[in-house]
């Protein structure tokens, strides 16, 4: 059947104002080596997977899951040390911080940033009709925690973040900053944790009913599951309640519930897999000292770099003609120049760094 003569007019325009921010998008280019999107370069366990796959049997797939998804947030508070009414899951981190905009920011409400950073702070906030106050880093790309305290201070803002460790520059923050940030707020603030198992300090130790800070963190890192796409928050009670009321009904599907539950019975192996990338990742900072480019000290998965006598999209296209995809930052706002890789698996990363003597050579 075809719509009925007549019916047929121009469809309306989407919001003017949903101009896709730089960073949004990583072109996928296919290559033998990816290392653009900071996965981690392991699969879960196969125990893990086997797991899954019994209690998979068990599930009523004809209901509807847990809408309070109690049995998950009731496993990440144990890990956390927390209670379950202290944890807020959703799907992916990206979830989670679109969540807390809705609940915490919108029209009339400011979130302040401090650039370069997570370009999805800015993206998200934006979506959601929340002003942006984007701060700047130091060219170092440290903080500056008095301009920092002295912007918050100004704005007023309803959400302050923080990303630590930060992506792409993969510098983490301390608790001094932490505090110092949260202290001159009357605005929630979300340090960004996604990488912050890879990070020798966290803010999780901060969290408290009555501290307007949430910590996030992601099952995509280090607990190897971006595909899964599982994401959650520890924070007060009170902020996972106003969480819990801008979530659409069931939005964790009961696989996924079982899923994220199930993989913290394996928490050594994760830990193990971090010890491992951390190893590489100082292997691959060593290695690039070595060669002609500024590399940045990093707590995370990835490493930023630039090379001294390169354009680094020059030198991004000659990786990818070598089969090796890494992400250019090349012309993001404040990383003029600049490349991040992921850290891979030895293999991938020997690849990388031979592919990229040879471009600069
Ligand atoms: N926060 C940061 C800092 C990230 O780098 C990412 C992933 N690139 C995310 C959040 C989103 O992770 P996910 O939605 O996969 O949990």
């Amino acid at each position: 059947m075809s719509p009925p003569a007549g019916l047929a007019r121009p469809l309306p325009p989407p919001r003017a104002d949903l101009g896709l921010r730089p960073g949004y998008h990583s072109p996928q280019v296919p290559v033998e080596v990816r290392l653009n999107t900071n996965e981690s370069p392991y699969p879960p366990p196969s125990e893990w997977l086997e797991a899954l796959l019994a209690e998979a049997g068990h599930i009523a797939f004809n209901r509807y899951p847990d809408r309070s998804a109690r049995a998950l947030r009731e496993a990440l508070g144990q890990l956390h040390g927390v209670r379950p009414e202290q944890v807020f899951a959703a799907n992916g981190s990206n979830e989670v911080l679109q969540s807390v905009c809705l609940a915490y920011g919108g029209p009339g409400r400011k979130a302040v940033m401090f650039e370069p950073t997570y370009a999805l702070h800015a993206h998200i906030a934006h979506l959601t009709g929340t002003e942006l106050v984007q701060g700047r880093r130091r060219p170092d790309f440290t903080l500056d925690v008095s301009a920092a305290v002295e912007l918050v201070e100004k704005q007023g803002p309803s959400i302050v973040f923080l990303c630590s460790p930060n992506n792409p520059t993969g510098l983490a923050e301390d608790a001094p900053t932490v505090c110092s940030v949260v202290a001159a707020t009357n605005g929630l603030v979300v340090v960004d944790e996604a990488y912050g198992q890879f990070a020798s300090w966290s803010a999780l130790g901060l969290v408290a009913e009555d501290v307007p800070l949430v910590v996030v963190r992601t099952y995509s890192k280090t607990w190897s599951m971006a595909g899964l796409r599982l994401g959650y928050l520890i924070g007060p009670s009170e902020v996972v309640q106003a969480l819990e009321r801008v979530a659409l009904p069931y939005h964790l599907d009961a696989v996924k519930q079982a899923a994220g539950r199930l993989a913290l019975q394996f928490s050594s192996q994760m830990e193990h897999r971090v010890a491992s990338v951390v190893a590489e990742r100082q292997r691959l900072v060593a290695a690039l000292c070595a060669l002609p480019v500024q590399v940045w000290p990093s707590q995370a998965n990835f490493v930023l770099w630039r090379p001294r006598e390169r354009a680094g999209q020059e030198v991004w296209q000659g990786l990818v003609a070598r089969s090796v995809l890494v992400r250019d930052t090349s012309t993001w706002p404040g990383l003029e120049g600049c490349l991040r890789t992921t850290v891979g698996t030895r293999d991938e990363n020997d690849r990388f760094l031979s592919a990229l003597a040879e471009v600069l050579a």
